[in-house]
């Protein structure tokens, strides 16, 4: 969705007279688009940062994360692990826009490690549902690893 551009941005909302304000609501600077929001905002830079470093993928640029991110499961040849890093990709996204709403609506800014931590947790606990006989040792105490830093 995020990726489409389709998401119903500030600017959008100026239009439709909804916000008069142009400037991005987490950071307060930049611009409102999608492209801002997911890419060259601060906070979802801290956010993806944090939560990558939590993964153990390494990152150069915030523009190119979708794409290592993709590519990291493959690196660590673990499908489970590429499964597991798109699920928190996917709580990124939900979360950034979260985000955003919380302060257009409620002008209540989050706390970008409140949102890291709030990530983890979910993705653990979605994960930890799945686990199977059929999982390797090595990607459940991966998984173990990641629930201890979660908490
Ligand atoms: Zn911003």
């Amino acid at each position: 969705m995020a990726a489409k551009g389709k998401l119903r941005t500030r600017d959008k909302l100026v239009a439709i007279g909804v916000s008069s304000d142009c400037n991005c609501a987490l950071c307060n600077q930049g611009t409102k688009d999608c492209h801002h929001l997911f890419f060259r905002c601060p906070f979802s830079k801290m956010v993806c940062h944090g939560l990558m470093q939590w993964l153990g993928i390494r990152s150069s640029g915030i523009e190119r994360v979708y794409t290592q991110w993709k590519k990291w499961g493959r690196n660590h040849g673990s499908k489970r692990r590429q499964k597991i890093g798109y699920a928190t990709l996917a709580a990124v996204v939900y979360e950034v826009w979260r985000a955003r709403n919380s302060v257009v609506w409620n002008l209540k800014v989050p706390c970008r490690e409140a949102a890291v931590r709030r990530i983890q947790r979910t993705v653990c606990s979605m994960v930890q549902h799945q686990v199977t006989s059929k999982w390797s040792r090595e990607d459940i105490e991966w998984l173990e690893k990641l629930a201890t830093e979660a908490n």
